[in-house]
């Protein structure tokens, strides 16, 4: 099998409600498609969205690092991927979603060529999951109402996003949609480093003593800031969660030879794809630090990707994979298929995309 032709095209899809975090707002689902085809005929596809405030990417850069990287994959073989993924991960410094998008769809060839689907290839733990679903940061009101809607979906676990304005008002926010939705919802929240270690500390602790019930928080302070992070880590019982702060295996050594997290979110749009992130995995499990799966704002493309990595592994215990939910319509013809909060993964070769109605 040798690689003939990479092909890049964008996709979009708008977004039924703003998805509003600390970081950004996002009214539109844009991301790059890539299309590799083999020789034999065999197409792998993966799928990079711009997150220029996380990752520093955009649409133009992603098609830019796929044009730069084409010419060292045509001609050889995904099957050799201790050959192919270093060509991927040293064409360029940086540009992890675009290496994500490219690995993804090595990855969905390797599978079509073995005949297995991903999360076979890649360890098979189980074939289904449960996504939690994210309540944007809005006014406590709004939140307690989405909140509400999203329970009487069927969703068990929400994320709750704050870190926006004022920690006084998180409070509320979080206070808010316990009352509404009951004990028996699990929240977590993410701040997306909106924090500081302190008011977090504080913030952490009032939600304690008040039995708010919070499962874990992820990201309370800034990406750089492994310090505030590991003080927020040793004050609170809450169990923190590195996200941003983890892009790369190194970023993950850093976090867990100084425990300055409890459990690390592993996204392939951060890591540069499956390769790297089974390395993280890996090495967070060796450091008996579980893992979350989360996405970007991704298709069903990038999406049916990270669910079988996710679904393969014992350590990932956590699943974030609402995107295609919040999209007024879905473009993409195979691969995972929802069901309600349960994500179910098909047995067709690879990761199982067969087309896209641009
Ligand atoms: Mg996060």
């Amino acid at each position: 099998m040798r690689i003939a032709e990479i092909e890049t095209r964008r996709l979009a899809v708008a977004l039924k409600k703003p998805f509003k975090t600390a970081l950004r707002t996002v009214h539109t689902a844009e991301s790059v498609v890539v299309r590799i085809r083999c020789h034999n005929g065999l197409e792998g596809w993966g799928e990079a969205p711009p997150t220029m405030a996380i990752t520093g990417e955009s649409l133009d850069s992603i098609e830019a690092f796929i044009q730069t990287v084409k010419p060292l994959l045509i001609g050889q073989n995904p099957l050799n991927y201790e050959r192919v993924f270093p060509i991927l991960q040293y064409a360029a410094i940086g540009n992890n979603s675009a290496k994500a998008a490219v690995d993804m769809a090595l990855y969905d060839l390797i599978g079509r060529s073995c005949k297995l689907p991903l999360y076979q290839l890649l360890g098979g733990y189980r074939n289904e999951i449960e996504t939690d679903y994210t309540v944007s940061v809005n006014s406590p009101e709004e939140m307690g109402e989405d909140a509400t809607h999203y329970v009487k979906s069927g969703f068990t676990v929400l994320k709750i996003k704050v870190g926006i304005d004022d920690i006084q008002k998180d409070l509320e926010r979080v206070r808010e949609i316990r009352n509404r939705v009951g004990y028996t919802i699990k929240l977590r929240l993410d701040a997306n480093q909106g924090w500081e270690a302190k008011s977090a500390i504080r913030a952490i602790r009032t939600m304690e003593d008040l039995g708010l019930d919070i499962e874990l928080v992820e990201q309370p302070v800034k990406a750089y800031d492994l310090t505030g992070l590991k003080q927020v880590t040793d004050a609170v019982d809450t169990p923190i969660m590195a996200d941003e702060s983890v892009f790369s295996p190194l970023d993950a050594f850093e976090v867990l030879k100084n425990r300055a997290a409890d459990l690390i979110n592993i996204k392939l749009m951060k890591a540069g794809g499956i390769y790297r992130a089974e390395t993280i995995n890996r090495m967070a499990e060796t450091c008996g630090v579980a893992c979350m799966v989360g996405s970007m704002i991704e298709s069903r493309i990038g999406i049916s990707a990270a669910v079988h990595f996710a679904a393969s592994k014992m350590n990932i215990t956590r699943f974030d994979f609402d995107a295609p939910l919040m999209m007024v319509r879905d473009a993409v013809q195979g691969g995972v298929v929802y069901d309600g909060k349960t994500i179910k993964l098909p047995d067709n070769p690879g990761i199982g995309i067969v087309n896209i109605d641009w």
